[in-house]
């Protein structure tokens, strides 16, 4: 089941895919006793009966009004995360090592490394970046597989991480490298306006099997970049959820971007950052494909 948000006849709306996905069925159709005001409320409102029902609306759309996927605009399925993304750095080994991390003698922890994302507005398909090559021509990509948080929870035991999962998105985590090392903490470098996408969807985790074992790719200008599989993680989801959600509360709609594998320009010797009028495009498997124009 894919959630989307999008803009249809009826204005800003949240609704399910059909199995082909040509069509997307309004929630407001199917549940027309909820009126939720956008994803996160819906993630943190929606239980039981009415996810069974939603869950029977791929393939028995014909119930329902349908719109054409053509006739709409796809949006951000969150726009305004409801807290900070919580990312992971370092996550694949092979990232690591292109970047120099894990040839370095203090990279010899196994615990994750997390750092926060701000994200005033997280941008969704055909969204434009605005590159600020003013304050650092060195824009990056960061295909990565986003954890959505479906409920709060704290203390999760990692035979439990699945039962907090909401559903799986789409991520770029755009960064600024010069910024990155100009401040040793990552926090501004990843945060510039616009320099967060996610979409098309949000897959309702039963679609995929736990952990999620995905190809993950990246395109820039249609040129392969990265090239990978989600089973990778050095931390798997699980560990992530555990190691911080232990003494920390996590909401729902809460995004834990997990990490990005080899294939990022930074790696590249020497380096091929992206430029203005660049396209990037990031995919996973069963998830779909994000594709941002940089302007
Ligand atoms: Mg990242």
């Amino acid at each position: 089941m894919k959630f989307i948000r999008y803009e249809g006849k009826r204005g800003t709306d949240l609704g399910v895919m059909t199995r082909d996905e040509n069509g997307v069925v309004s929630l407001r159709d199917v549940l027309p006793n909820k009126a939720f005001a956008d994803m996160t409320q819906m993630i943190e409102e929606i239980r039981g009966d009415e996810l069974t029902l939603l869950q029977l609306v791929p393939d028995g759309y014909d119930k329902y009004p349908v719109e054409k996927i053509e006739d709409v605009r796809v949006l951000a399925p969150i726009e305004k995360p409801v807290h900070d993304v919580i990312c992971i750095g370092v996550n694949y080994k092979a990232h690591g090592e292109e970047t120099g991390v894990i040839r370095e003698a203090k990279f010899d922890q196994p615990d994750p490394i997390f750092f926060g994302k701000r994200a005033i507005r997280i941008l969704g398909g055909g969204d434009e970046v605005d590159f600020r090559s003013d304050i650092d021509p060195e824009l990056d990509y960061e295909a990565e597989l986003a954890v959505i948080i479906g409920k709060r929870c704290k203390d999760v035991a990692k035979e439990d991480a699945e039962s907090v999962i909401f559903g799986y998105s789409v991520f770029n985590d755009y960064s600024s490298r010069k910024l990155q090392r100009q401040h040793v903490q990552w926090m501004r470098g990843k945060s510039l306006d616009t320099y967060t996408a996610m979409g098309p969807c949000i897959v309702y985790k039963s679609d995929i099997a736990f952990p999620p074992a995905l190809h993950i790719c990246s395109r820039l200008n249609g040129e392969p970049r990265q090239d990978s599989n989600t089973e990778l993680l050095i931390n798997d989801i699980p560990t992530l959820i555990s190691t911080i959600s232990a003494g920390l509360t996590l909401e729902p709609g809460d995004i834990i971007a997990t990490g990005t594998p080899a294939g990022v320009g930074m790696g590249m010797d020497p380096p091929k950052y992206m430029e203005h009028g660049d396209t990037i495009e990031c995919e996973i498997e069963g998830i779909g494909t994000l594709t941002n124009h940089i302007k």
